[in-house]
């Protein structure tokens, strides 16, 4: 049985101030909810202050991004090492990173060992873009990018994929549960056949992409879905709560 895994992106909101009070709302709430690993993504600054908020509690924590070398003159840019002291998590591959920061998959890659290399669970994003699912392509897309971002990995360890359809992400127009279980089966195979059954049987892949408390349940009653990746929700106390809650009473009546 795969442990649900709802991650919270809260991408470039909350000052420190702000990220103190947002996890001062939930983490109490949070800790109450059992079988459900709760992960909490905040922008670099608040990292630690939120790991100082969250200790002692069964509530992780991830980033946002990371560098693929370990130090150097990369002004600007923070190592996967210097993250492995803060947190657990690391989210990779984010299509606003690809869109906006142009990370390629040769990127990606990198990124992806590196953040293993330093003991981190990558979250690797992975997903279409409107015209591609228009024309027929999410497949071939979701294809391309996973084989590109694990190409040379050996060990995926507890790395998750989050399936992301990029039309999705922010706009209010979630993938319907159905589209998202069959996208994630079909990455669920392209990791069976990299790396054997028993790796894609343990694997999560998530769902992300307009995900709130009104389809939280439809998408985590799928098979294939094992958790969610969530943005804008993820920065309001009362609907993060409520997602990880219903997930959690989801996977209790099965
Ligand atoms: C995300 O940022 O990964 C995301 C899924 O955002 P949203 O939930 O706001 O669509």
């Amino acid at each position: 049985m795969r442990i649900p895994l709802i991650a919270g992106n809260w991408k470039m909101h909350t000052t420190v101030g702000e990220a103190v009070k947002l996890v001062t709302e939930m983490h109490r709430g949070l800790e109450e909810i059992d079988g459900v690993e709760k992960t909490l993504c905040p922008p670099f600054v608040s990292l630690a202050v939120v790991k100082e908020l969250i200790k002692g509690t069964s509530i992780k924590l991830g980033a946002q991004n990371c560098y693929y070398e370990e130090k150097g003159a990369f002004t600007g840019e923070i190592s996967p090492l210097m993250l492995a002291e803060l947190c657990e998590y690391v989210i990779i591959g984010h299509s606003e990173r690809r869109q906006y920061f142009h990370e390629t998959g040769e990127i990606v890659n990198k990124k992806v060992k590196a953040a293993l290399k330093a003991g981190l669970t990558p979250i690797l994003c992975v997903g279409e873009r409107l015209a591609e699912r228009e024309s027929g392509e999410t497949e071939d897309v979701v294809k391309e990018q996973t084989e590109a971002a694990l190409a040379g990995v050996e060990t995926l360890g507890s790395l998750a994929i989050a399936y992301e359809p990029v039309w999705a992400i922010g706009t209010g127009r979630a993938a319907t549960g159905a589209q998202a279980n069959e996208t994630i089966g079909f990455i669920r195979n392209i990791v069976d056949i990299k790396c054997g059954n028993a790796v894609s049987q343990n694997i999560r892949i998530l769902y992300g992409g307009s995900v709130t408390p009104a389809n939280a349940a439809e998408f985590m009653a799928q098979s294939e879905i094992d958790g969610a990746l969530v943005g804008g929700a993820s920065i309001k106390a009362d609907q993060f709560l409520s997602i990880v809650r219903q997930t959690a009473d989801i996977r209790r009546a099965r």
